[in-house]
């Protein structure tokens, strides 16, 4: 599944070559991907300009005057700006045409989702669309540090790694960064959110951060059903410390990992390294 990292790198890929643009038509193969497409989509998003492309967890969102097109690129989504020419594949669901350049050259913003889980929905200027209502803050702003991941933990049971996978607690950390933050900071992912001190709590804001940035530098984790704009894979995978290493040796301390579902995730972490 794509995560945030890939997510981010999908939006810097595509902003040189859909912002500023202007729609001129909306093509729906199908009517609908996870959930039914909008009507506004097709309606309201030719003969407007892309004004600019923003993320919101792991939304997308292509503004325009009129309201933004919101999407998720679900399991097994992918977004590429290709020429409008360009022959249709199996789960080519939908085509946004863009204005002739100059030189009389189309070209199309396609999202090919084999699996539709993806979503292609409409967020009316100056409302928030109910899937981004209640979202806790970016991983990347300044509102998330160990001060919010303290305040929010205090009295809560739950593992820590479930708490920090908690999309209302912060966006976009989902198993694998999760597990990864946590080898980097030293903390079991098992152990209660609430009993965690608030200088761990900063080291484990400062890891969440370090790696996700890593990551969308590298252009994320190398995922089979993920295709960057450019088609080039990331190449991240190489350099996981813990996630889907159960059984082999800790890179930093040589013993073997451990691994069970925790909040019914598959987890692995180093008893000696974390606690
Ligand atoms: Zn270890």
């Amino acid at each position: 599944m794509p995560e945030l990292p890939e997510v981010e790198t999908t939006r810097r890929g595509l902003l040189p070559h859909v912002e500023g643009q202007r729609v001129s038509s909306v093509l729906l193969r199908r009517p609908d991907l996870r959930w039914p497409i909008p009507p506004e989509v097709a309606e309201l998003l030719p003969g407007q300009r892309i004004e600019s492309i923003r993320r919101r967890a792991k939304y997308l969102l292509l503004d325009t005057h009129a309201g933004s097109a919101l999407l998720h690129l679900g399991m097994s989504g992918s977004l590429r700006v290709l020429p409008a020419n360009t022959p249709v594949r199996t789960h080519d669901h939908v085509d946004i045409l863009f204005n002739s350049c100059s030189l009389g050259h189309q070209r199309v913003l396609r999202f090919n989702d084999p699996r539709r889980f993806g979503c292609l929905l409409w967020q009316p200027t100056n409302e928030v669309h109910p899937l981004l209502a209640g979202l806790g803050p970016e991983p990347l702003s300044d509102d998330f540090d160990g001060d919010h991941l303290f305040a929010r933990s205090r009295g809560r049971s739950a593992p820590i790694k479930t708490f920090l996978m908690d999309q209302a607690v912060v966006v976009g950390v989902g198993n694998i960064y999760a597990a990864e933050a946590l080898f980097i900071a030293g903390i079991s992912p098992s152990r209660a959110a609430g009993s965690i001190s608030r200088r761990r709590y900063q080291a484990l804001a400062d890891a969440v951060k370090a790696i996700l940035t890593h990551a969308i530098e590298r252009g994320g984790t190398t995922l089979r059903d993920f295709i960057s704009p450019d088609g080039a894979p990331g190449y991240f995978e190489q350099e996981l410390l813990v996630y889907s290493r159960g059984g082999l040796p800790c890179k930093r301390c040589g013993r073997l990992l451990k691994q069970a579902l925790i909040g019914q995730r598959a987890s692995v972490w180093c008893a000696h390294c974390q606690r």
